[in-house]
């Protein structure tokens, strides 16, 4: 590992500056990373005493008719086009979030595995890439079961891609999955969803904790309920000295809709009504408290800020 400076902690300043966040006045003298400078990743953060790292997962492309429930495709295309995007296609990012804290090395979601789609299951690359070794990841903690957060938890031959991790996942949410009439409640296309939850979680089991909103996984990483998109949806609060992380999995899946027309649930919020009442509820506290956040699905890492912009919000990016 090269000697670096607070500016170059990551590596060269040439390669990282620009994904580099500096937060605050926190950064003081480099300290002992689980990884090495060289690692490459999307963004990376210092939050008070702990490091943030973003790694990729790969991404999803989605038809834009998917990104607003119940709103004229004419609307949500204009929408789009002010904002200078593609009106026919969207591309969500898999931005999977690391976290050294204290003895702890914890991993927020664990991407979609080998069997979702060709464009994602790419985190075991990146881990590797980033020098991390998964026999070192301490805590894995899910904000949802959804396919492309879940199913990464298994390596090839269905065993713990991450093998001394405990795994974490919300009661309410293992419940949604576990339940008898989970099948009806899914549009059939979706059944994929619940048998593959039910596999990877049975699988998980014996290294898996669940836990209710408002407890805390480590000491400085607290969970809350933020759910709708599904049924037990969680995100997680990190403290550390002054500082602070927000880690809100996909209660926000679009850099300029969720945030610009928070009411607009997508087709995969599970409890459209709620979604958009965790959206609003979430704005209001983010821009109020100007906090840092990542998010598993926007660009660039998905690591920014939320601004009021009228009687509606915008996305701040960090990098
Ligand atoms: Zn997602």
């Amino acid at each position: 590992m090269t000697h670096c400076d607070d500016d170059t902690l990551f590596g060269s300043p040439a390669l990282d500056r620009r994904a580099l966040v500096r937060l605050g006045a926190a950064a003081t003298a480099a300290m002992a990373l689980p990884w090495p400078a060289t690692a490459q990743e999307i963004a990376s953060a210092r939050v008070g005493a702990a490091s943030l790292k973003i790694l990729t997962d790969g991404s999803i492309t989605l038809p834009t008719a998917m990104l607003a429930r119940g709103v004229a495709p004419a609307e949500v295309r204009a929408v789009l086009a002010q904002a200078g995007l593609a009106v026919d296609t969207t591309q969500n990012a898999l931005n999977v979030p690391l976290l050294a804290l204290g003895r702890d090395l914890l991993m927020f979601d664990c991407g979609a595995g080998r069997n979702f789609l060709p464009t994602t299951g790419r985190l075991p690359q990146s881990v590797e890439t980033a020098g991390i070794d998964p026999a070192k990841v301490t805590q894995v903690l899910f904000t949802h079961a959804h396919p492309d957060h879940l199913w990464g938890a298994l390596d090839e031959f269905d065993t713990p891609a991450y093998p001394n991790a405990t795994y974490h996942m919300a009661e309410a949410e293992w419940a949604f999955w576990f339940a008898p009439d989970v099948f009806a409640r899914l549009p059939e296309e979706r059944h994929a969803f619940a048998a593959g939850a039910q596999r990877v979680l049975k699988a998980l089991e014996p290294q898996l904790k669940r836990f209710r909103p408002g407890e805390d996984i480590v000491s400085g990483v607290t969970a809350f309920e933020t759910g709708g998109h599904t049924p037990g949806h969680v995100s997680f609060e990190v403290r550390t000295g002054s500082d602070s992380l927000m880690i809100l999995g996909d209660a926000f899946t679009h850099p300029v809709l969720s945030f610009g027309h928070p009411d607009w649930a997508t087709a995969f919020d599970q409890e459209p009504e709620r979604a958009a009442a965790t959206r609003r509820r979430l704005l209001d506290r983010l821009a109020s408290e100007k906090v840092l956040v990542a998010t598993y699905h926007l660009p660039g890492g998905g690591l920014g800020r939320v601004e009021r912009q009228g009687s509606a919000y915008r996305f701040v990016p960090a990098t």
